[in-house]
């Protein structure tokens, strides 16, 4: 693991910016030098943007309202809204392990 990655002023400032824009995460870490999942970890870290997810801290906010689907839960086909890109439903995900990154697929 490496250390976490420590934001300036201006990068945090940059990053506020970018996230009200509405900026692709893949800009935004290219801008920083570091990967997507480093940015998210530092976006979520840094109180900008929350990330569905265990790897993340789980949330469903504003920011993931406007990208939900129905697809049926891949394991109890419930198919109530829920974000997109996420293939199991609240209470199957409660029961998953960590390691269910496969079925998340990131922009
Ligand atoms: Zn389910």
């Amino acid at each position: 693991m490496t250390k976490p990655r420590v934001l300036s002023q201006m990068e945090r400032a940059f990053l506020r910016q970018a996230v009200e824009n509405g900026e692709h995460y893949t800009s935004m870490a290219t801008s920083l030098g570091v990967c997507v999942d480093t940015l998210k970890r530092i976006l979520q870290r840094e109180g900008l943007a929350e990330f569905e997810g265990a790897k993340y801290a789980v949330s469903m906010t504003r920011s993931n309202k406007k990208n939900v689907w129905v697809r049926p839960c891949m394991k109890c086909k419930d198919d109530r809204p829920r974000p997109k890109w996420q293939y199991f439903c609240d209470k199957c995900r409660s029961t998953l392990d960590d390691d269910d990154t496969e079925y998340r697929l990131w922009d």
